[in-house]
C-alpha cells in the first residue's frame, strides 16, 4: 500500500487543554492502517508552505469553531492555491456543523466533515486511497461534488437585514447516528500533540469519559446537536470504566503527568449512571491513582446523592460547578439553566463537607430585564416586555402555583372588603416569589389595582424586585459574582456572554432585540474579552471586563481555607468590588489582570490543578499563563492575518513566546 501522509494544521487558540479532536482523527487514521503517517503544523509557529513541502501531504485537514473559522479557510486558500488538486483539503469541526454550506460557497475547500465523523473520516480515507470517486459517497462527508444533492437550502431571516437569505442543511439521510460504543475508539494520538510543544511539559492531562448533554442551557449549542441527532442514538455516550482508565494509564505511564482532568461537559453522575461511578470508584484508583478534576452539574450532585462521595473515594481533588448567573430571573428564563438557588447551595455546600476544592464558571454580561421607573412614560410596555422574556423560557422541573386555586379562599374570607383582599393579594404575591408565574401574577395584581394607575405601577416595581429584577445591568453582574463569593467557592471564572451561533440566547434573545447583528466573524475567540453586545455602554462593558479580573483575584480570599482571611474577604469583596469596577482606565484594568493572572497560578496549584510544581515550573508556568490572560483579554484586532501574523512564534499549548 502506498504511503498517505495527512497533515492536520492547528491553530493555536491559547487554549489550556489540550486539542483532543485531532488526537482523536490522527488516532482514527493510523488505526489498522500503517502506511498512513500524520503531522502537524502550527498556524503561527511554521511556515505552513514549507511544512507542506517537507512532509508533501495527500490531506490536509483542519477542525475550526466559529471565530478560528477564517484562519484554517485562509491558510486552506494558501494551500490550494499553490498545490492546486494535488492536495485534498479537508475542513471539520463544530464550524462545519453548523455551517455546512461552507463547502458550496468555499472553492477552495474540498470536502468537510459534519457532526460526529469517528466512522465517517477512516472510511473517507480509505475511499480516497481506493479512488474512483467512492469520497463522494460517504455519510457525513460532504464533498465539493456531493453538495448538490446533500445540502438542502433553507431560507432564513438574515439577522442583519431582516430579509430572507439561504443557508443549508443536511439530508438526514447523509449523516450517521451518533457512535454508541466508544470502547470501540483508539486511544487519542498524544504524540501528535504533545510532542515538541508547550502541551509536552504540561503535568495535567485531559480526556473525556463520555459524549453529549441533554441540557437546554440557551448559550450553549448541545441541545442544536440534540435535536439534529433526534431519532439517531441516545444522548448520553459513555467509555466503559475500565477501557477509560487504561487509556489514562497509558497517558501517565508515556508522558510526564501529575493531574487528570476530565473534561466531559457533565462528568457521569446523572441518576442512571450510579452502578458506572461506583465501577470508576473502584477501577480508577487501581489504574491510575492520580488526583482529579471533573465537571458537573449543581442540580445532578443533588438528585444523585450517592455522587460525591464516590467521586471522593475515586480521588477527586476538586470540582466544576457552573453558576452562569447569581440571578434566578436570568438563570431561569433567560439562560434556562433550570436549577434553583437551594440546589446550587446545597452542591456546594455538601461538597465543601467532603474536602472537595470547588471551582464555579459565571457567566457576565448577560442582559437582564430592568424594572422600569414609576414615572416611565412607556412603564406598561416595559412591564409587558419583561412579562414576555419571563416565557421565554420555563424551569423544566418547577411546579407553578395555580393562582386562581390558591386565592379561593382569600377571595370568600375577605368578600366586600376589596382593599384588604387587595393587600393580602400583594402580600402573598411578594412571599411567594417565582413559585408564581409572573404573567399570572401580574394579571391577578392589575386586577386587585384596577382604577389606581399609581398605587398599580408601584407594586409593579416593589414586585418585580422582591423576585430579583434590578434597574440596572451591573446590579445583576455585581450580584452574580457576590452570589459565587458567597458561595465560598475555593476558585471561579468569570466570562463575558458571547453570542454564538446556533444557540438560543443569540437567535431568540440577543439579535431580535438588536443586540447583536449577527455577524459571527467579528468576534473575538476568547469569550473572556470585551463584551460584543451593543445593549451595554462603554462604562459597563469596562465594569464588567474589571469585574471579571477582580472577581477572581478576591475569591482568592474568600475561598480560602483560613476562616480568618474568608470572614474578612466576604466583607471586603462586597465593599470593594462595585467601587473598583467602576474605575475607567486602561491602566487601572491592566492593573487587575495582573492581580488575576497572580491569584488565579495561586489558586489552580493550591485549590483546583495540585501539582507540586518546582520554583522554577511554577515560574514558567506563571510566565506562559500571564502572556495568555493578557492576548485573551487585550487582543483588539480581529483581522490580523493568520499566517504566522497573529501570535507569532507561539508554541500549541501556551502563549506567545516572542
Ligand atoms: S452548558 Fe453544559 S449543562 Fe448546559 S447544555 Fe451545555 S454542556 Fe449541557
Amino acid at each position: 500500500m502506498e504511503t498517505t501522509r495527512i497533515l492536520f494544521v492547528i491553530r493555536d487558540d491559547g487554549d489550556m487543554t489540550e486539542p483532543m479532536n485531532i488526537m482523536l482523527l490522527s488516532a482514527l487514521s493510523k488505526r489498522d492502517a500503517p502506511w498512513r503517517t500524520t503531522h502537524r503544523a502550527l498556524l503561527e509557529r511554521d511556515d505552513i508552505l514549507r511544512v507542506m513541502d517537507d512532509v508533501k501531504p495527500h490531506i490536509v485537514a483542519c477542525s475550526a469553531i466559529t471565530g478560528s473559522h477564517r484562519a484554517y479557510l485562509e491558510a486552506i486558500r494558501v494551500v490550494k492555491e499553490r498545490y492546486g488538486d494535488s492536495v485534498l483539503t479537508v475542513l471539520g469541526g463544530p464550524y462545519c456543523s453548523s455551517y455546512p454550506g461552507v463547502i458550496a460557497k468555499e472553492p477552495y475547500l474540498d470536502a468537510i466533515g459534519y457532526l460526529e465523523c469517528d466512522e465517517a473520516w477512516p472510511a473517507f480515507l480509505e475511499a480516497y486511497e481506493s479512488g474512483g470517486g467512492r469520497i463522494h459517497e460517504i455519510p457525513n462527508m460532504i464533498t465539493r461534488e456531493n453538495h448538490h444533492r446533500v445540502l438542502r437550502p433553507v431560507e432564513v431571516p438574515n439577522p442583519k437585514t431582516g430579509q430572507p437569505h439561504i443557508e443549508y442543511a443536511v439530508d438526514p439521510s447523509f449523516y450517521r447516528p451518533r457512535l454508541t460504543d466508544l470502547d470501540s475508539l483508539p486511544y487519542l494520538d498524544r504524540d501528535l500533540i504533545y510532542r515538541n510543544t508547550l502541551f509536552g511539559g504540561r503535568l495535567k492531562r485531559t480526556h473525556m469519559a463520555g459524549r453529549g448533554c441533554p441540557f437546554k442551557c440557551t448559550y450553549c449549542f448541545e441541545h442544536t446537536w440534540n435535536k439534529v441527532y433526534l431519532g439517531k442514538g441516545k444522548v448520553l455516550q459513555r467509555y466503559s470504566p475500565v477501557r477509560y482508565c487504561e487509556e489514562l494509564a497509558r497517558v501517565k505511564r508515556d508522558w510526564p503527568t501529575r493531574f487528570i482532568k476530565h473534561y466531559d461537559d457533565v462528568f457521569p453522575v446523572f441518576p442512571p449512571d450510579r452502578e458506572w461511578l461506583e465501577e470508576f470508584a473502584e477501577v480508577y484508583p487501581k489504574l491510575v491513582g492520580l488526583p482529579f478534576h471533573c465537571l458537573v452539574r449543581c442540580d445532578l450532585v443533588v438528585q444523585s446523592p450517592w455522587a460525591l462521595p464516590l467521586l471522593k473515594r475515586a480521588g477527586v481533588f476538586s470540582l466544576t460547578m457552573s453558576i452562569e448567573s447569581g440571578n434566578a430571573f436570568i438563570r431561569d428564563h433567560v439562560i434556562a439553566r433550570d436549577m434553583a438557588h437551594e440546589e446550587i447551595e446545597q452542591a456546594f455546600g455538601e461538597a465543601h463537607k467532603l474536602g472537595i476544592r470547588t471551582f464555579s464558571n459565571t457567566i457576565l454580561g448577560i442582559p437582564g430585564p430592568k424594572i422600569p421607573k414609576v414615572g416611565d412614560p412607556n412603564f406598561d410596555a416595559r412591564v409587558e416586555g419583561i412579562v414576555n422574556d419571563s416565557k421565554l423560557n420555563r424551569p423544566a422541573r418547577r411546579v407553578y402555583i395555580d393562582l386562581g386555586k390558591a386565592l379561593e379562599s382569600a377571595r370568600l374570607k375577605f368578600d366586600g372588603d376589596p382593599v384588604a383582599l387587595r393587600r393580602f393579594v400583594a402580600n402573598y404575591l411578594k412571599d411567594t416569589g417565582a413559585k408564581v408565574k409572573l404573567s399570572d401574577a401580574l394579571d391577578e395584581a392589575r386586577r386587585q389595582f384596577e382604577g389606581d394607575l399609581s398605587a398599580w405601577r408601584r407594586f409593579v416595581v416593589d414586585y418585580l424586585r422582591s423576585v430579583g429584577l434590578h434597574e440596572t445591568q451591573l446590579e445583576y453582574d455585581f450580584e452574580s459574582v457576590l452570589y459565587s463569593i458567597g458561595l465560598g467557592v475555593n476558585f471561579g471564572e468569570f466570562g463575558i456572554l458571547f453570542p454564538y451561533p446556533w444557540t438560543d440566547v443569540t437567535e431568540k434573545y440577543l439579535i431580535p432585540r438588536g443586540w447583536f447583528d449577527g455577524d459571527y466573524d467579528k468576534l473575538h475567540a476568547s469569550y473572556q474579552a470585551r463584551s460584543p453586545l451593543t445593549c451595554f455602554t462603554e462604562d459597563e462593558k469596562t465594569a464588567q471586563e474589571n469585574m471579571a479580573l477582580l472577581g477572581t483575584a478576591m475569591i482568592l480570599m474568600t475561598g480560602s481555607q483560613n476562616r480568618f482571611v474568608r470572614w474578612f474577604g466576604r466583607p471586603f469583596a462586597r465593599f470593594a468590588l462595585p467601587h473598583l469596577s467602576r474605575i475607567r482606565s486602561r491602566r487601572a484594568t491592566a492593573f487587575f489582570q495582573w492581580l488575576y493572572t497572580a491569584t488565579k497560578i495561586v489558586m489552580h496549584e493550591k485549590r483546583v490543578y495540585p501539582m507540586h510544581l518546582s520554583a522554577r515550573e511554577k515560574w514558567k508556568f506563571f510566565l506562559e499563563t500571564w502572556k495568555l490572560d493578557v492576548w485573551k483579554r487585550f487582543r483588539r484586532k480581529h483581522h490580523q492575518p493568520v499566517l504566522r501574523g497573529s501570535r507569532p512564534g507561539s508554541f500549541l499549548g501556551g502563549p506567545p513566546s516572542v
